[in-house]
Parts: C-alpha cells; sequence; structure tokens
C-alpha cells in the first residue's frame, strides 16, 4: 500500500521522540514532517532534537528540516505532543485547516465535542467527529497516561460487575514530566506528593471515557473517584495501587479471568500497534514493576498484580502502564490507525 504521511508537532521533546521511534517502519503511516518552537525550526531534527532513546534517530529523519508549527503542513494526519501553553490553539488552527490531529496534550480533551480516545474502551466515541465544525479536519484526544492505563484496567470490571467507586494512588515516572522535567536534587532519594492538575484529569477524564455516546454528545458515568499522585524517581512506567468499590461483588478468579480475556477491537481488527492481550495478570505478589514489566506487549499492555479483598471497598489491585507508549505516542498511534481502518481519515 502507498503510506499515509504523517507529521508530529512537538517532534522535539519526549513524547515527540517516541513518536518518531515508533513510526519507524510503521506499516501503514510514513513520518514525512517534524514540527517544533521557532527555537527549532529551521534547523535539522539532528540539530535541534537533545535525542533522549536508546535506539539511534532514524535516519530519514535526522536530516528533515523542522518546521513552524502553522499549518501549511503536506501531510493531513497530525499526531501532536505540543507542549499545552501552545497545544489548544495550534491543534485548532489545524483542525480548522482541514487537517486530522491526534493530541496527547490536555487542552481539547474536555471539548464537547472532542473524543477522548482509548481504542479498546470508547471505539464509539469517534462518532463524535461528525459532529466537529472543523471544514472536514477534526481533533482527537488521547487520554492522560495515568489515565489510559487506570481505565484499561477498569473497563473489564465496569462491563462486567458495574463499578461505584475507585481510590487511586499513583507512583509516576520523570518522563511524564517531559524533558528535561524534575531537577535531580529534587528527585534523587525523593517522592514529590504532588504533580500539578494530575488528579484532576484522573478523577474525571474516566467519566468521559466510559460514558454512553447518546446523538452527538457523550452522557459521562458516574463513578466517584479520588486520585493521589507522586512522582517517583523511575525513568518509564506509572505504577497505580487501586481500590475498587464494585456494583456487585464476584470472586477474585472472576475478576482476574474478566481482565485476562479482556479483547476489543483494536484486537478484533489487527490493529499494528494493539498489544495482543491488552491487559497482563501476574500471581506473583513482587509485579507488575516498572523496570520488568512497562515493556510488554510493544509497551502497550496494561500489567495487573496483587489483587487482594479491601477493608474500606471490595478489592485492590496494582496496575503498571508505560506513559510515553501506552500513554502518549503509542496510544496516540493507536487512536490513528483506529481512525484509518473505520474510514475516518477521509
Ligand atoms: P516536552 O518534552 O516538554 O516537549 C514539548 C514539545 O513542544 C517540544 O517539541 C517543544 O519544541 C514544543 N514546543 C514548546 N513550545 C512551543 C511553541 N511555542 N510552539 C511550538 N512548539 C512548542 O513535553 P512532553 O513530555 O513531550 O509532553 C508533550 C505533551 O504531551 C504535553 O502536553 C504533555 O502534557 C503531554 N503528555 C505527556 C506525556 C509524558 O509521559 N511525557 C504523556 C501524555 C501526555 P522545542 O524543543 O522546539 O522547544
Amino acid at each position: 500500500m502507498n503510506k499515509i504521511k504523517v507529521a508530529v508537532l512537538g517532534a522535539t521533546g519526549s513524547v515527540g521522540q517516541k513518536f518518531i521511534q515508533m513510526l519507524e517502519n510503521h506499516p501503514w503511516f510514513e513520518l514525512h514532517e517534524v514540527g517544533a518552537s521557532d527555537r527549532s525550526a529551521g534547523k535539522k531534527y539532528r540539530d535541534a532534537v537533545n535525542w533522549i532513546l536508546p535506539t539511534p534517530i532514524p535516519a530519514t529523519v535526522a536530516e528533515k528540516t523542522v518546521k513552524s508549527c502553522e499549518p501549511g503542513f503536506e501531510s493531513r494526519l497530525i499526531f501532536s505532543g505540543l507542549d499545552s501553553s501552545v497545544a489548544g490553539e495550534v491543534e485548532s488552527a489545524f483542525a480548522s485547516a482541514g487537517y486530522f490531529v491526534v493530541s496527547n496534550s490536555k487542552n481539547h480533551r474536555t471539548d464537547p465535542d472532542v473524543p477522548l480516545l482509548i481504542p479498546e474502551v470508547n471505539p464509539d466515541h469517534l462518532e463524535l467527529i461528525k459532529a466537529q465544525k472543523y471544514n472536514g479536519g477534526a481533533i482527537v484526544t488521547n487520554p492522560n497516561c495515568s489515565t489510559i492505563g487506570l481505565v484499561l484496567g477498569l473497563k473489564p470490571l465496569f462491563d462486567n460487575f458495574g463499578l461505584e467507586a475507585v481510590n487511586v494512588v499513583t507512583m509516576q515516572a520523570l518522563s511524564g514530566a517531559g524533558y528535561p522535567g524534575v531537577a535531580s536534587l529534587d528527585i534523587l532519594d525523593n517522592v514529590i506528593p504532588f504533580i500539578g492538575g494530575e488528579e484532576d484529569k484522573l478523577e474525571n477524564e474516566p467519566g468521559k471515557i466510559l460514558g454512553e455516546l447518546t446523538g452527538d454528545h457523550i452522557r459521562f458515568s458516574n463513578i466517584k473517584i479520588s486520585a493521589s499522585t507522586n512522582r517517583v524517581a523511575v525513568l518509564d512506567g506509572h505504577l497505580e495501587s487501586v481500590q475498587v468499590k464494585l456494583k456487585s461483588k464476584p470472586d477474585m478468579e472472576a475478576v482476574i479471568n474478566a481482565w485476562k480475556s479482556f479483547s476489543a477491537v483494536p484486537q478484533q481488527l489487527n490493529l499494528p500497534s494493539a498489544p495482543l492481550n491488552p491487559i497482563h495478570y501476574f500471581y506473583e505478589d513482587k509485579y507488575p514493576q516498572p523496570r520488568l514489566h512497562r515493556n510488554l506487549d510493544k509497551g502497550m499492555a496494561v500489567s495487573i498484580g496483587r489483587l487482594r479483598e479491601c477493608n474500606l471497598f471490595d478489592y485492590k489491585f496494582t496496575l503498571l502502564s508505560h506513559n510515553t507508549v501506552r500513554g502518549a505516542a503509542g496510544g496516540a498511534i493507536l487512536c490513528a490507525e483506529l481512525m484509518y481502518k473505520q474510514g475516518y481519515l477521509g
């Protein structure tokens, strides 16, 4: 097939670099253009970027000239890893000019006509883009990186047993703060019990994602969520301690089976970035761990373990997902693969 030309905005950042790594050798998409701030525009990509990934910069990308983030790109499909201080306006400008934007930034996530998409959880919400007023263009958003892992773990419980309340405490990796992120003197030998804006996203985004598409809007689900977020000295991979109160309490084996048997539209469509099994359950008490399990199934799977009775709620467990892969670039690429396969890219 002729590959679809795509561009990455924010291509020099943490998420942008992951996009570039993951798009190398993609079977459907070809990275054609890269954009970043005016500090980088006009430079060769290899001179503009402080490359921090362990694989080399793909040779074809290294020589590309970084563009300013303004419409005028040749690629119609745009992945955005832009800083949220600029993402809102830039993404609207591209969509209004007829581009399909798949964004990792928070700016458009709460727009009523913008899907907050996890392809395994709410693929039907893509319908919303038909109601967007962007002259043939569209914006689709990826949820917050901790939210994606959490909601993937909650979805089989929501579907099978009903979900009333969730308490989640996160231990989030440094790469989630972008580059250079948190100063070494702040995080070494330390845990920082605050991540600006993060608890609000974890408490509010799942209601939209697990909500029901009714006509041209989403009726939010009314699960009560309480979140506490912490930054820890781990490079990649957000670990979450989760407590759940269910509508009907199953036995533990039924909960584990719901996770292990979970499979959804991306698996049925065999999308290139879809994990074979979206959720891996570990019976070993000491798992999952960020260093050992964040790259499971291309970094696109969620790892869960330590399911046990909870004295306050029904059950508690530990969950892990890769924040820059499943929680950002990989998740966004999976959204675009779903859009392509379902005919949304025109
Ligand atoms: P980052 O490392 O700070 O990268 C930010 C990118 O935005 C850089 O490419 C930067 O280009 C570009 N940029 C900054 N100001 C700009 C401007 N005025 N015009 C055009 N481009 C500009 O941040 P990140 O961690 O990759 O995060 C990017 C976005 O994804 C954020 O909205 C973040 O909240 C979201 N996100 C991050 C993660 C994660 O795990 N890191 C997960 C999910 C979502 P220059 O290099 O030229 O300055």
